[in-house]
């Protein structure tokens, strides 16, 4: 049986299957967006669906260290948003 994919996440260095797993995508333009198809194309990093990554994400801005780049409040804003969506 083939494995499904998976993709390390940048808090806690777990693998999962990625469409457990939010994937924010950079473009070849910079642009950072959140991609919920897992099919954008661009350089990916997945955090894991799990309350203590997504705060770790935001709060050590992980995705600056994943990206080598500054990531703007707004990304992580959206994370945040996407992330308190899924309490209900
Ligand atoms: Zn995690």
């Amino acid at each position: 049986m083939k494995k499904p994919p998976v993709r390390m996440c940048i808090a806690c260095r777990s693998a999962y299957e990625k469409k457990q797993m939010l994937r924010i995508v950079k473009d070849k333009e910079g642009n950072i967006s959140l991609d919920f198809t897992w099919k954008k194309a661009g350089r990916g990093a997945y955090i894991c669906d799990n309350v203590a990554c997504v705060e770790k994400c935001i709060k050590h801005k992980l995705l600056n260290k994943a990206f080598e780049q500054e990531i703007s409040v707004e990304v992580y804003d959206a994370i945040k948003k996407q992330y308190s969506d899924k309490q209900d």
